[in-house]
């Protein structure tokens, strides 16, 4: 794996940087790149996506601390597996 790859739990904690469009062009390659190539994270940025788009902005709050922490326990079983 390339060390420059993104992690999942790195972007699961840019998702709303990404989403504001505050990632550096850096970041934010490889942001895509990781969706690119990961069903999970995907699903989670469309989830979110959609969140905004309910509330008709982005906040804080779109992320549910607890749906975040339900998808880091997914990834940890995940990598354990
Ligand atoms: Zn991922």
């Amino acid at each position: 794996m390339n060390p420059n790859d993104m992690s999942c739990k790195e972007l699961v904690e840019l998702v709303t940087d990404y989403l504001e469009g505050a990632l550096s062009p850096a970041d934010r390659q490889r942001f895509d790149l990781h969706i690119g190539k990961c069903d999970w994270c995907k699903l989670y940025v469309d989830q979110i996506r959609l969140t905004i788009q309910a509330a008709g902005k982005l906040t804080e709050d779109s992320v549910d601390p607890r749906a975040k922490n339900e998808l880091l326990a997914v990834f940890r079983d995940w990598k354990n597996s």
